[in-house]
């Protein structure tokens, strides 16, 4: 009988990314593939320490996990140093890559017959095509910001970036976005006023890189970014839409009745005691605040974005990671207002369980980062978002959240707290039955393409398949 195919999968190693290749990792695994997951030491070690991931794929006697270094030291931050982080992967990390594949080959394990990768560390095709292995690429950003990525060349050659003033100019060189997409909703390091930015050069080779692989998956559904998928697939035109990844996976243990109630895939330790709060506040009455596992604020920030929650007079569930507020004034006093409003109305935990938080029914609004697992957690669950975006895709995903898909407010470039109040009361009291119905009606379209005959599920069988015979 011929062997099921044995996939390598090599996600970005950051929380994000890391998390939904953890889900592909799982739904491959039930569909009776071979999976090896490669991760850095870094993320091994706190996925040791902090997430359930050992204890549930000891369930599957055909998952592996094998480890990498990314060459950094111990101490460097990653995240918060991309480029670094890149540059060390692509030097470091390459040659041992390709070691581990040549030398699994000699050993009695079975030979990697297929790569999925990030499609950022365009080493992995380089090396699967040197030793004949096919590679898929996956992204785990929106199919929207990684369009704006493929038209970085155009937006240069069109004079659109770099730019200076007038953030609020619209953009014409990013085909099916020419009505709404101002200089302040491109990717973050489009501001930086150097075409020669690395983080351009970054995207523009990864962009370049992407058509080479044998298909592209995406984390994404055809509901929600259809018109734009249809432009990706100009230049690449074998895309896997088979998201949402985190929903399509509980979907699948569900119908084995296999679903587990929580399972986390966290860098961080979870705080479950604020499931306990919100099991005690009235249906819908809370803002779900956090700002995902790379955001800093300021001192500043903090406080505006306090102030702003207590005066809106809402419940709010904030998350503020350790060590996420840079220069933090520990030694003023904190104003009576805010201490009481936040112990009538708040409660702080430094990392929570997001996929059930969100799920939870005395949830009804979320004040992201729109980072791109976040906002597809949010959309699934039905709650309407405000979006403070930070960086890179995260200022094209507010774009879409709020003049797009209409699911909320963009707060984008404004940290005041009488703007915070006054978006936190208008998604949580004011415009609360317009919001809820619209991101309601994009839940049900989510939930849609997962059950059999969807998109989404279409789209994983087809995957399943060229897997088995690329
Ligand atoms: N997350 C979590 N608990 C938290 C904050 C975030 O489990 O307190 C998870 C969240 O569910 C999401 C991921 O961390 O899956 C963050 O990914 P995202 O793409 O939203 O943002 P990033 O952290 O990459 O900026």
């Amino acid at each position: 009988m011929a062997q099921p195919p044995h996939v390598l999968l090599f996600p970005l190693p950051l929380q994000g990314p890391v998390n939904s290749m953890l889900k592909l990792a799982e739904l491959l695994c039930l569909a009776d593939l071979h999976v090896t997951f490669l991760v850095t030491d870094y993320i091994h070690a706190r996925l040791q320490r902090h997430s359930s991931f050992r204890s549930r794929f000891d369930h599957y006697p055909n998952f592996q996990i094998n480890t990498v270094s990314d060459g950094l030291p111990e101490d460097h931050p990653r995240g918060d140093r991309f480029i670094e982080l890149f540059d060390s992967l692509r030097r470091e990390t390459q040659p041992l890559f390709k070691e581990m594949l040549i030398s699994s080959e000699s050993e009695s394990r079975r030979r990697v017959s297929c790569i999925v990768a990030d499609g950022i560390l365009g080493f992995t095709f380089d090396v699967g095509n040197e030793l004949g292995i096919p590679v898929f690429y996956v992204r785990t950003i929106s199919a929207c910001c990684l369009w704006v990525f493929f038209c970085l060349p155009k937006l240069i050659q069109a004079g659109e970036i770099p730019f200076n003033d007038d953030m609020d100019e619209l953009i014409k060189s990013v085909p099916g976005m020419e009505r709404f997409l101002r200089r302040r909703d491109l990717p973050s390091f489009c501001r930086s006023g150097n075409v020669t930015d690395p983080n351009i050069r970054l995207y523009r080779t990864e962009c370049d890189e992407l058509p080479r692989a044998h298909g592209l998956i995406l984390n994404t559904f055809e509901e929600l970014e259809g018109p734009i998928l249809s432009e990706i697939r100009s230049l690449c035109p074998n895309i896997y839409t088979i998201g949402p990844l985190h929903t399509h996976l509980k979907a699948k243990l569900a119908a084995r009745g296999s679903l587990q109630p929580t399972f986390s895939n966290s860098l961080w330790e979870e705080d479950r005691t604020c499931v306990a709060w919100l099991d005690a506040q009235p249906s819908k009455s809370v803002i779900y605040v956090s700002f995902g596992s790379l955001v800093n604020v300021t001192n500043e920030q903090y406080m505006e974005f306090w102030h702003g929650l207590v005066s809106s007079g809402q419940r709010f569930l904030w998350v503020i990671r350790p060590d996420s507020i840079l220069n933090k004034d520990s030694g003023s006093r904190i104003p009576d207002d805010l201490s009481k409003g936040t112990k009538e109305r708040g409660y702080i935990v430094d990392w929570a369980p997001q996929e059930e938080v969100l799920a939870h029914p005395s949830v009804g609004g979320f004040l992201t980062h729109s980072g791109w697992n976040s906002t597809l957690e949010s959309v699934f669950e039905g709650v309407p978002m405000i979006c403070w975006p930070y960086f890179v895709d995260q200022q094209v995903n507010s774009r879409f959240v709020g003049n797009v898909w209409d699911l909320g407010l963009d707060m984008k470039d404004t940290c005041d707290r009488n703007v915070v109040e006054k978006m936190v009361r208008d998604l949580m009291e004011v415009r609360k039955g317009e919001f809820l119905q619209r991101a309601d009606e994009m839940a049900k379209s989510a939930k849609r393409c997962l059950v059999e005959g969807g998109s989404s599920y279409i789209s994983f069988e087809r995957l399943i398949k060229d897997i088995g015979n690329p």
